[in-house]
Parts: structure tokens; C-alpha cells; sequence
């Protein structure tokens, strides 16, 4: 650590530090995003590592940890933390979450276009809470977003920002980051019926979503 950076980095931080790296590296390699678009995040104690500002996730080293206080005050590194602070440390403030992953995922974004929600198409809308919901557009970075994000994701783990992307929460990073790419995969399956001539996709009805929700709490455990 170098004398100007803020606070001291504990041996867990370094560690999530390094989840956090790689999760924001699989967001490009997975083609979820662009360059240095998207964010990501993960809560340690109360402070929150975040994904730097334009800057390309394979330049990042150990060397760059960044955080802030969930008041958004930096307490840990000197780049200057994302632009969309205000997003993440909203869901850190009213939810669970113990990471958030921002994605500009192309199926994603192109379905916040078109719909005020996706459509039930698959049961994995249930790993969501139910309908992702689309907020309503506001400039990136502002609190405006931030606000519309919170509304949309009321009962949710995840919605889209129309004209902008996706984001997602979990208990951890890999949750967060299953859930986005989830998401992107149910958007580009709607998107794939949807474009169908003289057809309609057929939904999911609320029973439906409910029965979903109660098989994935036992998925992948014996019973
Ligand atoms: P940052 O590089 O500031 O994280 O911004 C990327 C982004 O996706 C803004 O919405
Ligand atoms: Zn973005």
C-alpha cells in the first residue's frame, strides 16, 4: 500500500478485492459488456469494494483496492470509485445484498427498449423474485437512477434500466453475477419468440412463478 492511499486494507478486503476483479474481468469475457462499461460491487463489514472508474478491468492489480463508507465516502485507494455509486450504495442501504454487478448486457438493454417489464417466459424469472421490472431512463451516474432503480426493484433481485443495462444483486458476487447472466439469458429468449411472425410467446402464469419459486429453494439439494 503507498502512503497516499486511503485506510488500511485488511487481509478480507484483499480478498474480495480479488472475487470483485475477476467477476468484473468474466463481465467483458462473457460479453456482457464493453471496454470499461458496467460496474461491480461487494460489501465487506460496511465498507464497499467498487470496480474503479474507466479503467480497463485488466489493468487492475491487488495494489488497486477501492472503497467507500456506505455514505459513499472513499476509505480505502485513490482512483476515483464508479460513477454509478449512487445505485449500488442504494441497494447496500435498503436490502441484503452483499454484492451488486451493473452490466450494459446487449439483449438485456435492447428488451428495456421495448417493454415496462419482461415477460414471464421462463421459471427462471422466479431466481429474479418474479417480472424484472424496466426503470424509467435517467442520465448515468445520478440519483435519479438510483431512485428509479430502487422503485423497479421492489420484491426483486434484479431489473433493467431503460436505454441503459441491467443490474443485480446476491449474497455474493457469483450470486449477483449468475442472476445478471441469467437475466440477459431470458431477454435474448424473448426477444428470439418474440420475433416470430404471426406468433406470441406463451407466458407464465402466477402459479406458475409461485410453484418455480418453491422447487428453487430446494434446487440442487438433496431432499
Ligand atoms: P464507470 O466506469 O464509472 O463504472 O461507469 C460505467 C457505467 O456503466 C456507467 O453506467
Ligand atoms: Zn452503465
Amino acid at each position: 500500500m503507498t502512503e497516499s492511499q486511503v485506510g488500511r486494507v485488511r487481509p478480507d478486503e484483499e480478498r474480495a478485492w480479488e472475487a470483485l476483479v475477476a467477476t468484473a474481468r468474466r463481465t467483458v469475457a462473457d460479453g456482457l459488456v464493453v471496454g470499461t462499461s458496467g460496474n461491480v460491487s461487494v460489501r465487506v463489514g460496511d465498507t464497499v469494494l467498487v470496480t474503479p472508474s474507466g479503467v480497463p478491468y485488466d489493468r487492475l492489480t491487488p495494489d488497486d483496492v477501492t472503497g467507500v463508507g456506505l455514505d459513499g465516502r472513499q476509505v480505502r485507494g485513490t482512483l476515483v470509485p464508479t460513477s454509478e455509486l449512487p445505485m449500488h450504495l442504494a441497494v447496500y442501504r435498503t436490502t441484503d445484498a452483499r454484492a451488486v454487478v451493473h452490466t450494459h448486457a446487449v439483449h438485456a438493454t435492447a428488451v428495456s427498449l421495448l417493454v415496462p417489464e419482461l415477460p414471464p417466459v421462463h421459471y427462471m424469472t422466479a431466481e429474479l423474485g418474479g417480472p424484472v421490472r424496466v426503470a424509467p431512463y435517467a442520465a448515468y451516474g445520478t440519483d435519479e437512477l438510483a431512485r428509479n432503480m430502487l422503485a423497479a426493484l421492489t420484491d426483486r433481485s434484479g431489473c433493467l434500466l431503460r436505454n441503459h443495462g441491467t443490474i443485480t444483486y446476491g449474497a455474493s458476487l457469483d450470486q449477483a453475477y449468475d442472476r445478471t447472466a441469467q437475466l440477459e439469458w431470458m431477454c435474448r429468449l424473448w426477444l428470439t419468440a418474440s420475433s416470430v411472425p404471426g406468433h406470441t410467446p406463451s407466458l407464465l402464469t402466477e402459479g406458475q412463478l409461485a410453484e418455480a419459486t418453491e422447487r428453487l429453494r430446494g434446487y440442487g439439494r438433496r431432499t
